[in-house]
């Protein structure tokens, strides 16, 4: 059998090694604390559940959804941008619920990239986007994230014979992995940068709810003029934990939802109707329960923080998102670190290498661990001689 180039262009899994030690680990019977996952650890609140039970008993359920989704959820949808970010979207044309904002963001590449053409991708990154691309036919082009410009792309840097072969910009904040936030200045110089050469601009937003210490991410299309040039996903995954149930959105610029639309209706039958009905529920409730996980989030943040100086390790402390962004120990890579801390301290973290080559020099540790196993972590990291700095 002979499978596509297509296939063979996509980056190897960069955790083989390191997957296949704790695999080995967790085989001899070995205790091992992951602060590796990025996937909530609470479960979906009560309302949400009991509105998706009840809906999974109504029998215009069981059919087909549509692809555009229910105008009730879509109208959800608006309300809920209007809420929270005051801005007014169109349910019928600028809003898409996706099968999670995963899949959003894998498909959109197909609207908007042909055989050759760039996508500007940050290094580090969530992998999606750059495999969107290539799975799209086009070439990601690689912008650095580095601490000195806060983890944002320097625009400015981009040859302009990229910028003009370039169909796409991702952009991702609050970020994953370095926990890194933007302001609206950015989003409007990436606003101004995509109409000088016209390149549509796709924001991957699934961490807006999640911040701390008061601080409250925006939107990109709060930007003058974002929706002219660019989409915002969205995602319940992480707000309502509810990385499960898979249900997410892109919002904004009505050709690109239209085009999206075309390209989901002739691959996907739409997310189940009980799930859409369920975060109706989760978007027109109290949004109570964000600020509980929240504190729970900042709690642990806090604790890690407080470990992490202990033993001497580098880390910003992040306002928003479920990461902590670390610097290794000089004469480390951010495999060998991670390597360290599973051999010595049986702790599995991410590392950075993994998001791209600007990646390396980190590790990533999550906040979504419950609280007894993030304290065995810390108590292992704190006994391991061999990880003081
Ligand atoms: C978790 C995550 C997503 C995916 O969210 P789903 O809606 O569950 O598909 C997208 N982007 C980033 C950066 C994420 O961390």
């Amino acid at each position: 059998m002979q499978f596509s180039k297509r296939i063979e262009k996509l980056p190897p899994y960069l955790f083989v090694e390191i997957s296949r030690k704790i695999a080995e680990k967790r085989a001899k019977g070995e205790d091992i604390v992951s602060f590796a996952i990025g996937d909530p650890d609470m479960p979906t609140p009560p309302h949400i559940i009991e509105q998706l039970c009840r809906a999974a008993h109504d029998s215009t359920n069981h059919r087909y959804p549509e692809t555009e989704g229910l105008i009730e959820f879509r109208q959800a949808i608006a309300e809920w941008y209007k809420g929270r970010f005051n801005l007014e979207l169109d349910p019928d044309k600028e809003i898409l619920p996706l099968i999670g904002s995963k899949e959003g963001i894998g498909h959109i590449a197909l609207c908007l990239i042909d055989p050759g053409d760039i996508g500007l991708v940050p290094d580090p990154a969530y992998p999606v986007y750059a495999v969107s691309t290539l799975l799209a036919g086009g070439v990601p082009y690689y912008l650095p994230l580095t601490e000195e410009q806060d983890f944002l792309p320097a625009l400015e840097q981009i040859p302009s014979e990229v910028a003009q072969q370039a169909k796409v910009l991702w952009i991702n904040y609050p970020n994953n992995p370095t926990a890194a936030v933007a302001g609206l200045d950015f989003f409007e110089r990436v606003v101004a940068f995509a109409k000088k050469h016209d390149i549509a601009v796709c924001h991957d937003a699934p961490y807006t709810e999640i911040a701390f210490d008061g601080y409250r991410p925006v939107s990109f299309l709060q930007a003058q003029g974002a929706r002219e040039v660019g989409v915002e996903f969205h995602s319940l995954s992480k707000s309502y934990n509810m990385t499960g149930w898979r249900v997410g959105m892109m919002v904004g610029n009505a050709a690109m939802v239209n085009a999206l639309m075309r390209v989901k209706s002739n691959l996907d039958s739409g997310i189940p109707q009980a799930i859409q009905q369920a975060a109706i529920v989760a978007l027109q409730s109290s949004q109570e329960c964000i600020q509980e996980h929240n504190a729970i989030y900042q709690q642990r943040r806090d604790r890690i923080l407080e470990v992490l100086s202990r033993i001497g390790l580098k880390v910003i402390p992040p306002q928003a998102s479920l990461y902590l962004w670390v610097k290794v120990p000089p004469g480390h890579t951010s495999t060998t670190f991670a390597t360290l801390l599973l051999e010595e301290a049986g702790v599995v973290v991410t590392p950075g290498i993994g998001y791209g080559k600007h990646g390396e020099g980190y590790i990533r540790l999550s906040l979504t661990l419950p609280d007894d196993r993030m304290e065995l972590g810390l108590e292992r990291l704190l006994n391991c001689t061999s990880i003081q700095v």
